[in-house]
C-alpha cells in the first residue's frame, strides 16, 4: 500500500496499453497496469484466428490515430507484436493474472482491490476492461452435458464436424469464415439481411456463399437446442430442426454489470458506464475501449482513448505533482 498510483489501468488489451504508453509518454511514471489473464490482448489472443487479416478500418469506419502507437492494421500476429514492443519500450509495469475485483472511492484516491486479495491506491483509473470477457449468451437453455460443443469462439473447433455458427455480427460472420474450409458449416442469424458486419466481412462470406462453401440460414431464430446422443439438435422457430456436432457462438459481449457494481463507476438507466467527449466517467475515473461504446468499438478508437484519457488527465483533471500538470 506504500506507493500512490498517478493512474492506475484496469486491462491490458489496445485501449489499456495505450492508455500506459500515453502516460508514460507524458511523463507520468507512477502507473500500473493490471490484466486478469497470463498475457495482454486476451481478446485478440482469444477471438481472433492466427493469421487474421486486422483492419485498422474496422466496420469501415477509419479512425484518424492522435497518439503514439503506430497502428495500421496487419495480422493477429503483427498486431501482438506491436502491443508486446509498446508495453516493453516504455517498460510498462504490468501485473498479470491480476483480476480487478472491486474499486472503492475514499476522498479523492481509489482503492484497487485485486483477487489475490491485495490492495492498491491511486488518484486516478482507467477502467478498459472491454466486453468480450463476458461474451453473450442466448436466452434459451443450453444443457450442461453440451458445454464442450457449444462455443464462443473458435479456438476449440477441431474441423472435419457439421457446425452451426449463430449471429449476424463481425465476429459470427468471421467465425463461419475462418472455419468453413475445415467444416461443413451454416451461419444463421435471426433478422432476414446481414447488415452490420464490415464490408469486407460480408464480401467474404459472400463469395464463399456464392460457391456453396458456406449456408446462410437467415430470418429465423432458434427456439431450443437439445443433446441428443453429444450431438446438438437445433430447433428453429420456423418449425425446422437440424443436428449439428458444434454451434458456435459470436453474440458479441456486454459490460461486465457484476464488476461495476462493485466499483464507484456513475452508470446510466440501462447499466452502462456514463463517458462524456473525454472519456471521463466522474472524477478520477475514466472509461477507454469497448467499455466506452455501447456498439463496440475498435483497436484504432481504443488507443485513441489511451491518448485522450492521458491528456485529460494532465491538463483538465489535474490531480498529479504540478510539475507534471499542462495547465
Ligand atoms: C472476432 C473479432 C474480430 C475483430 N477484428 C477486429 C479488427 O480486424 N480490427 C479492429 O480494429 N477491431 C477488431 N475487433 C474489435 C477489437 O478486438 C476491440 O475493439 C478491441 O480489442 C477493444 O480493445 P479494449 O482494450 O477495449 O478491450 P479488450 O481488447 O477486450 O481488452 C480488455 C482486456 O481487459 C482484461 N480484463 C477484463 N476484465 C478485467 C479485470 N476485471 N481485471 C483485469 N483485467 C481485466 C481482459 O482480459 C482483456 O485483456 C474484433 C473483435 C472480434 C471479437
Amino acid at each position: 500500500m506504500s506507493t500512490i498510483y498517478d493512474i492506475a489501468i484496469i486491462g491490458a488489451g489496445p485501449a489499456g496499453i495505450a492508455t500506459s504508453c500515453e502516460a508514460i509518454i507524458l511523463g507520468v511514471k507512477e502507473i500500473i497496469l493490471f490484466e486478469k489473464s497470463g498475457n495482454h490482448s486476451d481478446t485478440i489472443r482469444k477471438y481472433f484466428k492466427d493469421n487474421k487479416p486486422v483492419d485498422k478500418a474496422w466496420k469501415g469506419i477509419d479512425v484518424v490515430l492522435q497518439g503514439n502507437i503506430n497502428f495500421d492494421g496487419g495480422t493477429k500476429e503483427s498486431t501482438l507484436e506491436l502491443f508486446e514492443d509498446a508495453l516493453e519500450k516504455y517498460l510498462i509495469n504490468a501485473q498479470f493474472h491480476t483480476e480487478v475485483t472491486e474499486i472503492i472511492k475514499k476522498n479523492d484516491q481509489f482503492i484497487i482491490v485485486t483477487n489475490k486479495n491485495e490492495s492498491y491506491v491511486a488518484k486516478n483509473i482507467v477502467v478498459a476492461i472491454g466486453k468480450m470477457g463476458k461474451p453473450n449468451k442466448p436466452d434459451y437453455k443450453i444443457p450442461k452435458t453440451l458445454s464442450k460443443v457449444i462455443n464462443f469462439n473458435i479456438l476449440a473447433s477441431p474441423g472435419d464436424e457439421k457446425v452451426l455458427v449463430v449471429g449476424g455480427g463481425d465476429s459470427a460472420v468471421e467465425f463461419a469464415y475462418y472455419i468453413h474450409d475445415k467444416n461443413d458449416v451454416t451461419l444463421t442469424y435471426r433478422k432476414a439481411a446481414l447488415t452490420r458486419p464490415n464490408p469486407k466481412n460480408i464480401a467474404n462470406l459472400m463469395e464463399k456463399v456464392d460457391a456453396s462453401k458456406i449456408t446462410l440460414k437467415l430470418g429465423v431464430d432458434i427456439s431450443s437446442i437439445e443433446d441428443v446422443e453429444g450431438k446438438v439438435k437445433v430447433n428453429f422457430t420456423d418449425g425446422s430442426t437440424e443436428t449439428y456436432d458444434r454451434i458456435i457462438y459470436g453474440l458479441g459481449g456486454s459490460t461486465p454489470k457484476e464488476f461495476l457494481k462493485k466499483t464507484p463507476i456513475v452508470l446510466d438507466e440501462k447499466g452502462n458506464p456514463v463517458v462524456n467527449e473525454k472519456n471521463l466517467n466522474s472524477p478520477g475515473i475514466y472509461i477507454a475501449g469497448d467499455m466506452a461504446g455501447h456498439l463496440g468499438g475498435s483497436i484504432a478508437s481504443a488507443l485513441n482513448h489511451g491518448y485522450i484519457i492521458v491528456n485529460d488527465i494532465l491538463k483538465n483533471n489535474c490531480n498529479l505533482d504540478d510539475d507534471l500538470c499542462m495547465t
